[in-house]
């Protein structure tokens, strides 16, 4: 009965260009909707807009969520959809926007099929998903994760207040704990999102349905040896900090092998040596180094493996080794029985699909908190996202929100057509 249903792209297409010019940057050719600022609102007050426009009510909550909703008069716990629409600086037009305007566009076709669900239906548009004042604030809001110390603190690295921000932006910061909603609120949560990774491509599959969001953990490393002449410091007698790191990056794979999975990713990503003079021997080598996996044991263990294998090293090379741990986030499973739906969705729909870790953050992670939760991909042409050349295929785009559609209408079970009756 529901499988004749199916989006009709050309709407979602239009609210996706038109949003893309709310924050738009001619210069970069990117989209600018930082977490609270003008733009983002903007596009927060298009959105509430957009659903009344379509008969759905709609509001913005205390933390800045858009929420759109419909048959809110039914029983039962909600089935809601959602993801982001604020972005990073010069990011692109679906990362976020897709999951929530494919939400929109749901809700239209359901609306216009006639069927009476059983449970509502709501839109989530999470604020300050981003990062801007640390990332994932409106999802966090809802689940309860907010505490009053990091509202009064947060800001941005132009050292912009979160609270001095959202009051610009007619919200009172801590206001947003009272945004928590009840788990028993919701029946389930779905996000759809797009890969921003290059595997879909390369395995030429149009879906990933994702099994688990990473686990990060970042570290501050310290290699610390003696800066010396370059020229009268022989070789065998240096304690060069630069060559302790070295050593370091060619263990990662072997420490991947021995200690991590397949899902594994270890990163030195900003590295600073000192005094950083072209003949001087490097007395320090100072650099970040993060670590995600989405099983939670593989993760401690690369990181014991990371602390033994730097310590065997420093000691090889006469350096001392410290390290400050400035961030552990667990991984998060998504909901088995969501993984399912999609999974035995795509399937009825004759959809190649790849079951698959998802190596960024994504709010689906603390909806999984408090309600089943499951997210699918559409392949990112080229694997590049937070970038103006962020793209993927309209026909993607259509097939994702499809795959969306038919998962929600399995949840909100729809019990019978009041019009165009078959
Ligand atoms: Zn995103």
């Amino acid at each position: 009965m529901q499988q004749d249903l199916s989006i009709q792209l050309s709407r979602l297409q239009n609210d996706l260009l038109e949003l893309s010019h709310i924050g738009y940057d001619p210069e970069t050719k990117g989209v600018f909707r930082l977490g609270f600022s003008e733009a983002d609102m903007e596009a927060r007050r298009w959105l509430i807009k957009k659903f009344n426009d379509e008969g759905f009510s709609a509001r913005m909550d205390k933390a800045g969520n858009v929420i759109g909703s419909m048959n809110a008069d039914a029983k039962g716990p909600v089935i809601a959809i959602g993801s982001h629409i604020d972005s990073v600086p010069a990011g692109g037009m679906f990362d976020g926007t897709l999951g929530v305007l494919a939400g929109l566009e749901c809700m239209r076709v359901i609306r216009d099929s006639g069927l009476q669900c059983q449970f509502p239906l709501e839109v989530y548009a999470f604020a300050e998903e981003e990062g801007r004042f640390g990332g994932m604030m409106g999802v966090q809001a809802i689940v309860g994760e907010l505490n009053p110390q990091w509202l009064e603190n947060a800001h941005d690295p132009n050292h912009v207040l979160l609270k001095d921000e959202m009051e610009r932006a007619g919200l009172k910061a801590f206001e947003a704990l009272d945004a928590r909603v009840e788990p028993k609120h919701f029946e389930a949560f779905l996000e759809l999102h797009i890969e921003q990774g290059p595997v879909l491509e390369r395995i030429k599959k149009p879906i990933g349905v994702v099994e688990a969001i990473s686990g990060v953990y970042k570290w501050i490393v310290r290699l610390i040896g003696e800066a010396n002449h370059a020229g009268t410091a022989p070789m065998d007698m240096r304690s060069d900090a630069f060559m302790g790191l070295a050593d370091f990056a060619h263990e990662i794979p072997r420490i991947i092998d021995e200690d991590g999975s397949d899902k594994s990713r270890l990163t030195v990503g900003k590295v600073e040596l000192k005094p950083g003079y072209a003949h001087t021997v490097p007395g320090e080598a100072e650099f970040t180094l993060v670590g995600r996996d989405t099983d939670p044991q593989i993760m401690r263990n690369l990181a014991d493996s990371c602390r033994r294998v730097l310590s065997t090293i420093a000691r090889k090379h006469n350096l001392m080794f410290e390290f400050e741990q400035m961030s552990w986030l667990e991984p998060q499973a998504m909901s088995d029985k969501v993984v399912k739906s999609f999974s035995k969705q795509a399937e009825k729909m004759g959809l190649d699909y790849e079951v698959m870790p998802s190596g960024a953050g994504h709010d689906a992670q603390y909806m999984a908190k408090v309600t089943p939760t499951g997210m699918i991909f559409v392949p990112s042409v080229g694997g590049i996202s937070h970038s103006p050349d962020e793209w993927t295929h309209w026909q993607d785009i259509e097939t994702g929100a499809n795959l969306l559609l038919q998962t929600a209408l399995e949840y909100a079970k729809p019990a019978s057509k009041k019009k165009n009756a078959a």
